[in-house]
């Protein structure tokens, strides 16, 4: 008996079920899994209920029901000025998870190669060798010289993108370039002049973009620049996004990808044979949210920036060498200040060491050496749970 193909091979369990497992058998705190402990807006939750009793409950239209990409379509609209067709360019899929892996099925053919940035987040590596696909990792480093010391990075030595890194990295098999920014785990939100940069590479190849926004209302004092808002990328971008982050509901999977009609289409194409249609009575509730007004989106930025800054603040004072993120909900530490060297081990440990569990950032890398030593912290939860966190973490400095 066949149990097994060799589709899933080297890919293991996600480093999220396995460390969100160890933080419930050893009851620590769980800074690993990006989900926030708060729930999103009651007035939305409202909307869902109502989805729910007033019959919305059969499948939906497998593009989605027009409501939500009229709004999805209106949210690209006032935010980034795109323009779309709801009729042919939204698909809504099972969270982004589903759009990226609809996305690479349908747009990527075995032996095509594909260009992720690294440190790359799980599904897109799983998703690019199911389609039978090859990646080429290009590394985000941190710039300047200053490393392993502890404290808060000063800015200019977070991640960036290596450009003539990525112009290497294309070969005659490349057909596409998978982007995510807001970056997860660095925090690395791409600057203008870098996706100026990358938008050159794939029109120079006649490459298209896959590009993961699902971050796309979590910045700090820096834009977020859709890389389809620049000359000549709307025609080759598709842009994905998801309800999970913007508006605290990740357990409800309602994603979405938009662009040209093609890159949907083929989307679309893998997607109704793996969900067929997502979540109808969710549906009506992130349209709603969609259209909130915009002190909803500052305020959910500002209290998750100040999450930051208390995270980052505690870490550096405890001799973390700190990555202050400009996006995101996640903070990036080196451990060697506190004599560590491993992330992985780091983290396997820590649940014991101090009762909180991080995600070791070496399972984003092709070269495990390049991240050896970087750990991820989530800040999307409770000022109190992360100020508990921190004063457990101080259990560190005592041995
Ligand atoms: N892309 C990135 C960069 C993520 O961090 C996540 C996790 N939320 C996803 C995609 C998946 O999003 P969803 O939960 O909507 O499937
Ligand atoms: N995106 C979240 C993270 O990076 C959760 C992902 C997941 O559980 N697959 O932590």
């Amino acid at each position: 008996m066949k149990v097994r193909s060799n589709r899933l091979d080297g890919l293991g369990t996600t480093i999220f079920a396995e460390m969100s497992a160890l933080a419930l058998r050893t009851d620590s705190i769980n800074l690993g899994q990006g989900f926030p402990d708060t729930d999103g807006p009651d007035s939305i939750i409202d909307v869902a209920v109502e989805a729910l009793r007033s019959g919305r409950n059969q499948y939906p239209p497998g593009l989605g029901i027009p409501e939500l990409r009229d709004a999805i379509v209106a949210h690209q609209s006032r935010w980034y000025g795109l323009e779309l067709d709801p009729a042919t360019e939204v698909v809504v899929t099972t969270g982004a998870t589903e759009a990226i892996a609809g996305a690479l099925l349908g747009l990527v053919d075995p032996g095509d190669e594909v260009i992720v940035l690294e440190p790359y987040y799980d599904s897109y590596v799983a998703m690019i060798q199911m389609a039978g696909g090859i990646r080429r990792p290009v590394t985000l480093r941190p710039g300047g010289t200053a490393r392993g010391q502890a404290g808060l990075r000063p800015r200019g030595t977070d991640f960036r993108l290596p450009i003539e890194e990525l112009r290497a990295a294309v070969s005659p098999r490349t057909t596409t370039i998978l982007l995510n920014t807001p970056h997860n785990p660095t925090g690395a939100v791409l600057t203008e002049d870098e996706l100026r940069a990358v938008a050159a590479v794939a029109i120079e190849h006649d490459l298209v973009v896959i590009s993961d926004e699902v971050y796309e209302h979590l910045t700090f004092d820096v834009p977020h620049i859709p890389i389809a808002t620049l000359p000549g990328m709307r025609e080759r971008t598709l842009t994905i996004s998801s309800g999970g982050k913007s508006f605290s509901f990740t357990g409800w999977k309602i994603g979405w990808a938009t662009g040209p009609a093609e890159l949907v289409a083929a989307t679309m194409g893998a997607k109704q044979f793996l969900s067929y249609v997502s979540g109808a009575p969710f549906q009506p509730a992130i349209a709603t949210a969609l259209g909130s007004d915009a002190d909803y989106f500052d305020a959910f930025r500002a209290g998750m920036q100040t999450q930051r800054d208390q995270l980052c603040d505690g870490l550096a004072r405890l001799g973390f060498d700190v990555f202050v993120p400009d996006g995101t909900y996640f903070a990036t530490t080196d451990i060697r200040p506190l004599g560590h060297e491993d992330g992985m081990e780091f983290c396997r440990s820590l649940p014991e060491l101090a009762g909180v569990v991080a995600i070791p950032h070496q399972v984003f890398y092709d070269d495990i050496s390049a991240g050896r030593s970087l750990v991820r912290w989530a800040f999307c939860k409770r000022p109190e749970v992360i100020a508990e966190a921190l004063t457990r973490l101080e259990r560190l400095t005592r041995v």
